[in-house]
């Protein structure tokens, strides 16, 4: 096993010409391109979205409470910024038989640094290699992450006797008190699918290495493959001179577009009247108004009062109260807008500004906004699953909720079926749907735009901020977000009326 200098000098090897991390090597195996503008242009990506953010501070945090599964561990506390002090420090916990594991431990090997999520001390001479994901399966890119780990560990010194996955079971129902750890994590052993991987690093080091030396980035088309496995942050930069009506932004089956972006189709309008497309695509292919002719009775089936519900979800990955499990996806707050047969509306809403269970306030809230007369217009299913599941969690309320569920009306599906306008793009998301029909509302005033971040802000608000105002602040955004979803349920059925002649009974 090579010493501390040893480990030191590795980082100054004069054979590649840029060091590499295990996520830029992943990277470079979903786009040669990616890799370089990565490290040449990476002033060229899109800053991460605050709900990507989340996604990544969700992802550490499972990180974080795996390492209790390991009592013993000790963590390399230095940063990324530390990275001379982290070998250091590796070096001496490897060398320290009594150090059952390491947390974050740094690694290199022919330019490469790896930081290993868990290494496991099995004997005086074999370790056991962790990486931790916060999803719910292996998928093929964690087997690509722990061959080049493996790769690294084994050019270092490191003895790797097993390559295990570490994931969230998404079946573990929490009960409250400690978390069950053995039920929560599976440990899958993946040692077999990573060896089958490992004899291509290095021919895959090789090419990242050349391309990396060229003066300029490799020549390489975006397609699907930007978003395979993770979406990549030069999109916009790889596709700003794409047109407007570009074939890739056809919805639907992705082979076709693959197929006709072959074919040297560009756009939409090019696309050949003998291509069979779906009712959706022909639409976006017209790009005209299309109005079914059961537009207006579908319209006029709703009963008055009609009430436009919207519910704000958070989904953590770590259980967050009893009897929920890792993902499931818990309502924290409503908005009800409620049309009366004279036009006038009135708004109802609920938001948890605690760090309670908001369930059962959600659940008995509602009841109460909604009463029992009137058609419930929503724009998803996932309103009926909610309201399901909060029938499951609450049996006292079962019933009630079930007489909820049987009052929906899903706006997305009447417009999906019956309505299409230009300007959608082959979009029904009620964000694209509601400009293009009442161009006067839309989500980008708002300080909160879509749930992902809702959720994010509703997670800072009872979890971790203790600034009063700033609390105040993010429920202000959060009532005004979900607020504005079920105000443009509103115009969008009067719009739509209106475009079939109709009118408020
Ligand atoms: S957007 Fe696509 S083509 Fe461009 S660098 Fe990313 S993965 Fe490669």
């Amino acid at each position: 096993m090579p010493h501390v200098s040893e480990q030191a000098k590795n980082l100054t090897q004069p054979v590649p010409t840029h060091r590499l991390s295990k996520s830029r090597f992943l990277a470079g195996l979903q786009c040669a391109k990616r890799l370089y503008l990565e490290i040449h242009s990476p002033e060229l990506a899109t800053p991460p979205t605050p709900d990507r953010r989340a996604i990544m501070d969700m992802g550490t945090g499972v990180g974080v409470v795996a390492r209790q599964y390991f009592p013993h561990g000790v963590l390399v506390e230095e940063t990324h910024r530390q990275i001379p002090s982290a070998l250091l420090r590796t070096s001496e916990l490897v060398k320290d038989p009594a150090v059952s594991a390491i947390f974050e431990g740094a690694f290199v090997w022919q330019g490469i640094l790896v930081r290993v999520d868990i290494l496991e001390r099995l004997d005086s001479t074999r370790w056991r290699l962790v990486e931790v994901k916060a999803t719910s399966k292996v998928k093929a890119t964690h087997l690509d992450d722990l061959a080049i780990q493996s790769a690294v560990l084994e050019g270092y010194g490191i003895e790797v006797a097993g390559c295990f996955l570490m994931h969230l079971n998404t079946q573990y129902s929490f009960l409250g008190g400690d978390l069950n750890l053995d039920e929560m994590f599976v440990l899958e052993n993946m040692t077999e699918e990573v060896q089958a991987r490992r004899p291509s690093i290095q021919a895959q080091l090789e090419n990242m290495w050349n391309a990396l030396r060229e003066a300029t980035p490799p020549t390489i088309a975006p397609d699907n493959h930007c978003y395979q496995p993770y979406e990549c942050p030069f999109w916009d930069h790889c596709t700003k001179d794409k047109p407007r009506r570009w074939v890739f932004h056809l919805p639907g089956s992705s082979k076709l577009q693959t197929l006709l972006m072959e074919e040297g189709i560009e756009t939409i309008d090019e696309i050949p009247d003998h291509i069979q497309l779906s009712s959706i695509q022909r639409r976006v292919k017209d790009n005209a108004e299309w109005i079914s002719p059961l537009l207006r009775p579908r319209l006029q089936s709703v009963r008055y009062p009609v009430h436009h519900l919207d519910f704000e979800t958070f989904m953590p990955a770590i259980p967050a109260f009893a009897h929920t499990r890792p993902y499931r996806p818990i309502p924290f707050q409503w908005s009800n807008h409620i049309e009366y047969p004279d036009g006038t509306v009135v708004h109802h809403h609920y938001l948890c500004t605690d760090g309670r269970d908001p369930r059962e306030e959600v659940a008995m809230s509602l009841l109460e906004s909604v009463g029992e007369a009137g058609t419930i217009c929503v724009y998803s299913e996932y309103e009926r699953f909610l309201l399901f599941a909060l029938g499951d969690f609450l049996p006292q309320l079962k019933s009630a909720l079930s007489n909820v569920v049987c009052r929906l009306w899903d706006l997305l599906s009447v417009i999906q079926q019956h309505y299409y306008h230009p300007d959608f793009h082959g979009s029904y998301s009620i964000k694209t749907v509601l400009p293009a029909l009442v161009p006067t509302l839309a989500y980008d005033d708002l300080a909160i735009q879509n749930g992902a971040v809702a959720a994010v802000m509703y997670q800072k608000m009872v979890f971790l901020e203790t600034d009063l105002m700033e609390r105040a602040h993010i429920a202000q955004a959060l009532h005004e977000y979900c607020g504005r979803d079920t105000w443009a349920m509103v115009e969008l059925r009067r719009v739509l009326m209106n475009r079939v002649g109709s009118s408020l009974p």
